[in-house]
């Protein structure tokens, strides 16, 4: 049985069920799983599985009190016709790379990936624990997460979300993207403050305890879908080992040689899979973590300090402009020697005074990573010479980690096999793929682009896209920052 324990060692070991349903721990850690099993399949039979029993193998591996009836049921429930291809995860060959395609979902991005399991994990998990409670997913977004969680929790039986996002802070696209959700029991509310007032009014009505015995009262409990949770990171270490079954079964590897892989980077979650991939017996060389102009995490990996004080720059890759990644406390947890005092130490350093430095013992343990970051000129760079080369259109994202990968062959001539993961469509950043392309192509509005880029990349418009062109738009609800509280009483009916 794997249990899970908090980095900062404060509370008792739960279930992968438990852990699911809590999110973060209690004492303010991250849920880090008491063991790391091996997989059960050979790289060569991972070879022949399906995306859906590649992620049995692995859900199967990490959460152990579900039974395998629960986990195929929410595995069948997630990987569907949401996605536009059977493959789930497609693997791209451009220019000695492969992209691995995170972007089939219904929002286009790669959070779609663990957030369309999500809800089914969590309200399998309640009904394991006997809580019969309405879950209310509470999410503040800048844009993206907000539209996922949207996404994967629209009509899921125990469920209602309610969503906050800056009325005048997300793109014309992911504003489009969230109004026009569908679902009966789905909620979007625009505030008239920015992303930092919709987090805080967020976070506080999770510590409101009079909010929540009323909420009680109704029969609801808060939750929240946030990236932290490890319902979100296990899903994610599916895809990377179906695309090592891929490269096998394809012939671009021989059983057993080890691949590296070059992630973009935000708050570590991602990557941070990659890394568990490898523990559970994926044979990979090094991981790459790929930052844009916020590289707080390539000073970190080339320091060993970790410094949040510093300008907060907006770039062209936005899910990735972040100053403190909280899933890199799983890593340091690690690296420390899974020892919660060391990891509740730094982090300490860091609510204090934004910073913590690592010891040279723990610097050892980040041997198999490597670190980059792209700027913003750089980034547009590698669209289009990815483009000019090969016809391929990548994401800004997906950039970044584009030119990283590009100057870590330069200068370490490591020819290893190389996964790169691919975060978002280019659809959704069309704007600034095109102006990388070519400027003159950008010049239009923001749905006006998506032709355009159909066309020069020579592919069809995703379903996602289309269907937005032409949805009704169903929530209209503006309210301040303060009444944030009062709106969720009136959704709920308290
Ligand atoms: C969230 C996101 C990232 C960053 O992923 P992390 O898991 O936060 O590191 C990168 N690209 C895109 C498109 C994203 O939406």
């Amino acid at each position: 049985m794997v249990m899970y324990k908090s980095t900062r060692g404060g509370s008792e070991e739960v279930t992968a069920s438990a852990a699911i349903l809590q999110g973060l721990a209690p004492d303010g850690g991250l849920y880090v799983p008491t063991s790391v099993p091996k997989l059960p399949v050979s790289m060569r039979e991972l070879s022949r599985m399906s995306y859906r029993d590649t992620a049995y193998a692995v859900l199967s591996l990490f959460l152990t009190d579900y039974t395998e009836d629960e986990l195929r049921a929410c595995i069948d429930a997630a990987y569907d016709d949401k996605f536009d291809t059977e493959e789930i995860a497609p693997l791209v060959q451009a220019d000695g790379a492969y992209y691995l395609e995170l972007f089939h979902g219904a929002t286009i991005a790669f959070k779609d990936m663990a957030l369309s399991i999500l809800p089914h994990l969590m309200t399998t998990a309640a009904k394991k624990n006997g809580i019969t409670d309405k879950i209310v997913i509470l999410t503040a977004t800048s844009g993206d997460t907000g539209k996922a969680a949207l996404a994967g929790f629209a009509d899921v039986p125990g469920t209602e979300i309610i969503v906050f996002y800056p009325k005048n802070g997300v793109s014309a696209v992911q504003e489009r993207q969230m109004v026009t959700q569908k679902g009966g029991n789905v909620h979007v509310v625009g505030i008239t403050g920015n992303f930092d007032d919709a987090q805080t009014g967020v976070k506080k009505m999770f510590g409101d305890d009079a909010m929540k015995s009323a909420l009680a009262a109704k029969g609801y409990r808060f939750s929240s879908a946030n990236s932290i949770n490890i319902g979100r990171l296990v899903p994610q270490i599916v895809y990377y080992t179906y695309a090592y079954g891929k490269l096998l079964a394809e012939g671009h590897i021989q059983d057993g040689e080890k691949i590296n892989i070059t992630v973009p980077t935000g708050n570590f979650g991602n990557i941070l899979a990659a890394y568990y991939a490898g523990k559970i017996g994926v044979p990979i060389a090094k991981l790459i973590c790929a930052s844009n102009t916020n590289k707080v995490l390539f000073d970190f990996f080339e320091t060993g300090e970790y410094d949040r004080n510093r300008e907060f720059v907006l770039t062209s890759s936005p899910s990735m402009d972040i100053l403190v990644s909280s899933n890199l406390e799983r890593l340091i947890y690690h690296i420390a020697g899974n020892d919660s005092k060391k990891t509740a130490a730094l982090m300490a350093g860091l609510t204090s005074k934004g910073r913590y430095e690592i010891t040279d013992e723990m610097k050892e343990g980040l041997a198999g990573f490597s670190a980059g970051y792209a700027t913003e000129e750089e980034t547009a760079e590698a669209i289009r010479t990815l483009y000019e080369r090969t016809g391929y259109v990548i994401d800004t994202h997906t950039a970044v980690a584009s030119y990283v990968y590009r100057r870590y062959v330069n200068h370490t001539h490591d020819f290893t096999r190389t996964v790169i993961a691919s975060t978002a469509s280019p659809f959704k950043f069309a704007r600034s793929v095109l102006a990388a392309i070519d400027p003159e192509l950008a010049k239009a509005d923001d749905f006006a682009l998506f032709d355009t880029l159909a066309k020069v990349a020579n592919v069809k418009l995703p379903p996602a896209v289309t269907e937005l062109l032409s949805a009704e738009i169903r929530h209209d609800t503006v309210c301040e920052t303060a009444a944030m509280p009062a709106v969720v009483k009136q959704i709920l009916g308290l």
